[in-house]
């Protein structure tokens, strides 16, 4: 039988992640909403305190670099393993903050390629490294097969050139995980990630972004000028398997499309449990127990929302249980990031409305949630693209014969 709670063994994990997101992220969201650019040093102490309870073991995958598929060692019992503690930890700290989640040492997305695609021994080499992903460039956004950026080969050294933008944490991470192609003439095949550390001559921090949301997280353009980097630190295999096509480099996306829909789904929790508490102060009592139609219009409409929270936080749940499981996940991991993406939008923006004036202005933080949310829909993938992404492996169609 199918059983939808919680797994026992995760409680204390989540539990420690809400306290954190709490008493440690809520108090300073607004201050670096506001301070755009400015690096949150609180984030110092806490990285520290994660790290503690990783190394005691206590926290199974509590972050973004906890995700990996292990290898397949013949175990048939189900597991509910790091990918999962993960999705849920995550959540929790988005339920905090997400920009200041995105802002955490050593928990990047490209800590997350990093745990999916290394091998062991890169795995060690970069244990405790703090990596941002780049992966967009000026002209290739949703189409990132069509990757310019190269890698060339040199001795033992692979030189890259080229420009990525909007590389979150670009530029207060420890390094850059890059993608670049060997040979633009063999297609996505050709592409692959190499792990360029801060300092590297070569390779520099042209611009940060001002944006809409998750002000905290920086968000930068970065050249990569003849920049050496050493032949180890292409990540997984160097080999062209033209066969198996862009599958290496998409592994990434299996692992972090669900991280990305769980912080959407923290972030609408949040949004969630804000706008039922104002709307009780303002006497209207939502009540799960009673069919929507006949409560007030605003209950109607949290009772809706709810319902699409749920759908979300099931498919987060079951496509990070498949990647903890070895199951092939791109179809679970897609229709959970769409989902999430989706009513993460919605619920944030409709919290705005139910609140009215109060939902509009700075004295609550559901404005800003409202503004967090939107890059969740459209980083790691847009919603259009994992629409299209989900169509594909449903009706059986190829990338060329569905675009
Ligand atoms: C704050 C922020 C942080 C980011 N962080 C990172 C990062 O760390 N690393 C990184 O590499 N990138 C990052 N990005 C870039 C992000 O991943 C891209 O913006 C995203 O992939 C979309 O690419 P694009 O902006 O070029 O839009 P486009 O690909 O040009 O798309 C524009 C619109 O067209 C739609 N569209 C495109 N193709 C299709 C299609 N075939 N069918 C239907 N609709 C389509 C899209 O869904 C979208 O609505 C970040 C972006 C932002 C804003």
């Amino acid at each position: 039988m199918i059983n939808l709670d919680d797994p026992k063994k995760f409680r204390p994990l989540v539990g420690q992640a809400h306290q954190v997101a709490m008493n440690m992220l809520r108090p300073i969201s607004r201050k670096y909403d506001q301070a755009e650019h400015e690096y949150p040093q609180e984030l110092d102490m806490l990285a520290a305190m994660i790290d503690g309870l990783s190394d005691s073991g206590a926290s199974e995958g509590a972050g973004a670099a906890g995700v990996r598929r292990e290898e397949n060692d013949g175990d048939k019992t189900v597991k509910n393993g790091a990918n999962l503690a993960s999705v849920m930890s995550i959540a929790e700290m988005c339920w905090g903050d997400v920009g200041l989640l995105l802002s955490m040492p050593r928990q990047g997305l490209g800590n997350s390629a990093i745990a999916s695609v290394a091998n062991p021994e890169q795995l060690e080499r970069f244990d405790g490294v703090w990596a941002g992903m780049a992966i967009t460039e000026p002209g290739v956004g949703s189409d990132s097969a069509n990757i310019k950026t190269t890698a060339t080969l040199d001795g033992d050294h692979y030189v890259i050139n080229g420009e990525k933008i909007y590389v979150t944490s670009g530029d207060r991470a420890d390094a850059i995980v890059v993608w670049a192609t060997l040979d633009r003439d063999l297609g996505r095949a050709a592409i692959k990630s190499f792990v360029v550390p801060k300092g590297t001559p070569g390779m520099r921090v042209d611009r940060l972004e001002h944006k809409l949301g998750i002000r905290a997280s920086d968000t930068a353009t970065i050249i990569f000028e003849n920049c050496r980097v050493p032949a180890e630190n292409l990540l997984g295999s160097p080999e062209v398997d033209v066969k198996q096509g862009f599958a290496g480099a998409m592994a990434t996306f299996d692992n972090t499309r669900p991280l990305v829909a769980a912080m959407a789904i923290g972030c609408a929790r949040a949004s969630l449990d804000l706008t039922r508490d104002l709307l009780e102060q303002a006497g209207v009592v939502v009540d799960y127990d009673r069919p929507a139609i006949v409560q007030s219009a605003a209950a109607a409409k949290l009772l809706q929302m709810e319902a699409d929270w749920e759908g979300a936080y099931l498919l987060t749940l079951q496509a990070a249980w498949m990647a903890d499981n070895r199951e092939p996940n791109s179809l679970e991991a897609s229709m959970a990031k769409a989902k999430a993406g989706r009513i993460g939008s919605d619920i944030t923006l409709s919290c705005v409305e139910l609140a009215g004036s109060v939902g509009y202005s700075e004295a609550e933080l559901l404005e800003k949630w409202s503004r967090d949310s939107k890059i969740l829909d459209i980083f790691e993938g847009t919603q259009q693209i994992q629409q299209l992404i989900v169509a594909r492996r449903v009706l059986g169609l190829s990338s060329a014969e569905l675009k």
